[in-house]
């Protein structure tokens, strides 16, 4: 609730701008959760909060930036949900169909295997070199890569030092995706739906999902290995013996693992993180264009940034911007709201009662501190007027 609300103030395409940004951004979110959080059990279910969400750890990461991160992807609640929340749904046959199709329209324009390594905007066109040397030329580049991506590609005339500070400072999450395999998905049987969220400092992985195929084929629970556990060393192999114990049941059939870290055209997954100052500092960067290169990529969204949904707005809003360079449409045609899925509409978030009114610790506090001057306030009234000392008209 306290995320929520603070939220609210964080301006989506802006959150430079709200109005304690620069206190919030010189905060860690560790700072914020040993500042708000009393008990252990809210400190490690934050923690783990942060863990999921952006694949880093609390320490790591400006208040601001990931307080925004969770407002503009709708808030607590819709960030961490599975059902009518981010993780619901997936693509039958798998999300790589998204880039397999857009490439089966565009055909022999679209090049695999070419890492871009130099963008000259010397002359009339940009041109755009890959590592093997061919050369491409066009009037406009969209570059839709992670921002620290860019510092694998030469520029000319080099970045403005603003831009060439920014992508030096975000870097991307830590994640080692683990799936294991079952013979069945006997935690259905028992009615339960494979999400696990383990608080134990010493686990493998904090949540799990069922990754079961939508036709029930290929019984599975997924789960992310973290940062601070990549760092100490613990194996992926422990997250199947940790789901072993805690399940007691069968033994895995198969296992698989994909460490996001290791690949070099990623850098880190899912997204690139803002650590404590960089938001209040560089953030207006982020989207600027640089001379005729625009900017694309989850990274720069404004709703669903770190989603694949981040990257279609990106997508969409660069184009946007160079058919307004081009005198195309008017600026006011720039941003567009994403239209509302139509599939699967993003249902109002419903709270109970309790949820909504139970106070806070810090609230509680203050109510009974209120509570307690108050009944002060009155005793001492009575005994005054006990005493003769207050008149009654
Ligand atoms: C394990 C994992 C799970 C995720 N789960 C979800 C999820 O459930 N839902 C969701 O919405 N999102 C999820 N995401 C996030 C989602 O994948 C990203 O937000 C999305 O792919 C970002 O799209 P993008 O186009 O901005 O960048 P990318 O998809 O990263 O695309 C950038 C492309 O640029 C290429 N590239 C890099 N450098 C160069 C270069 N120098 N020259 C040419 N090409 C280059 C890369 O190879 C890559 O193909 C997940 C991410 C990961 C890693």
């Amino acid at each position: 609730r306290t995320m929520d609300e603070m939220g609210k103030e964080i301006p989506n395409e802006a959150p430079w701008k709200a109005p304690h940004a620069e206190e919030w951004d010189k905060m860690t979110m560790q700072d914020f959760i040993d500042k708000i959080c009393w008990t252990n059990a809210a400190k490690s279910f934050a923690t783990l909060f942060v863990n999921v969400d952006v694949t880093s750890e609390p320490h790591e990461v400006s208040a601001l930036w990931f307080l925004w991160y969770v407002k503009q992807c709708g808030g607590t609640a819709r960030i961490f949900s599975t059902t009518n929340g981010g993780q619901e749904r997936k693509f039958v046959g798998g999300s790589g169909q998204i880039s397999e199709k857009i490439m089966e329209r565009l055909g022999s324009r679209v090049k695999l295997r070419k890492p871009v390594v130099r963008i000259d905007q010397s002359g009339e066109n940009v041109v755009v070199e890959t590592l093997d040397h061919e050369l491409y030329e066009g009037k406009y580049v969209i570059s839709a890569i992670p921002p620290a991506l860019g510092l694998k590609i030469h520029f000319n005339p080099p970045l403005p030092p603003m831009r060439n500070q920014l992508i030096n400072r975000i870097p991307m999450g830590s994640v080692i995706k683990c799936i294991v395999y079952y013979k069945e998905t006997f935690w259905r049987k028992k009615g339960y739906c494979g999400t696990m969220m383990i608080e134990d400092e010493d686990a493998a992985i904090g949540l799990t999902l069922d990754d079961t195929k939508p036709d029930g084929s290929f019984p599975a629970i997924i789960g992310d290995l973290l940062n601070v556990l990549i760092m100490s060393g613990i194996l992926p192999q422990d997250f199947v013996l940790s789901l072993s114990e805690l399940m007691s049941v069968l033994q895995p059939v198969h296992y698989e693992e994909k460490n996001w870290c290791e690949e070099q055209y990623s850098g880190g997954c899912y997204t690139a993180y803002f650590p404590p100052g960089i938001m209040t500092q560089y953030g207006r960067i982020l989207r600027q264009p640089v001379g005729r290169i625009y900017f694309a990529g989850t990274e720069t969204a404004t709703e669903w940034s770190g989603y694949m949904e981040g990257a279609i707005q990106a997508g969409e809003r660069a184009a946007r911007e160079i058919l307004f360079a081009m005198r195309k449409i008017p600026e006011s045609e720039i941003w567009k709201p994403e239209p509302e899925s139509i599939d699967v509409p993003a249902l109002p978030i419903t709270t109970t009662f309790w949820e909504r009114n139970l106070p806070s610790v810090p609230g509680l506090l203050k109510l009974i501190g209120f509570s307690t001057v108050f009944t002060s306030v009155a005793v001492a009234g009575l005994f005054a007027y006990k005493k003769g000392l207050l008149v009654r008209n």
